[in-house]
């Protein structure tokens, strides 16, 4: 797979849990295990889904992709933040908030929703989330 220009303009936050047809970063494959694998650098979705074998099992229950965040147009927006990624650290309160040395690398910190509205807090509540396509 080869580097491709990705969408980083600072003033636009994004959804990092966000389905294939909004998706404009590849962040990274669900392991076995269930948690998340991060890829760096940034790589965008269409680049990496369509270097996939099988482009058909390109699935958002293999793969976690992000994207705009769409606000309002979101089942999870509050009016002003995001009630996902709110509900997600409230459920993994008990692994307390990680040093930002510890924080899994992945592509997109410096824009994601969940980290400005949560913190680090945010980040091991999203290294177990598989997105619900539905
Ligand atoms: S919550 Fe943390 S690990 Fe997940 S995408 Fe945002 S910055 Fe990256």
């Amino acid at each position: 797979m080869t580097d491709a220009p990705v969408r980083t303009d600072p003033s636009e936050r994004m959804c990092p849990s966000t389905p294939k047809a909004n998706a404009t970063v590849f962040l990274g494959m669900i392991t076995p295990a269930g948690r998340v694998a991060y890829v760096t650098p940034p790589l965008a979705a269409e680049v990496a889904l369509a270097g996939l074998p099988d482009p058909t099992e390109a699935t958002e229950s293999r793969y976690r992709l992000a994207g705009p965040c769409v606000t309002s147009s979101c089942g999870f927006w509050t009016g002003d933040h995001c009630g996902l990624g709110e509900r997600l650290v409230a459920s993994y309160q008990e692994t307390g908030v990680p040093d930002e040395a510890a924080l899994p690398r992945c592509a997109i910190r410096r824009t994601c929703r969940w980290y400005a509205e949560q913190g680090p807090a945010a980040c091991p509540a999203c290294s177990h989330v598989v997105t619900d396509a539905r």
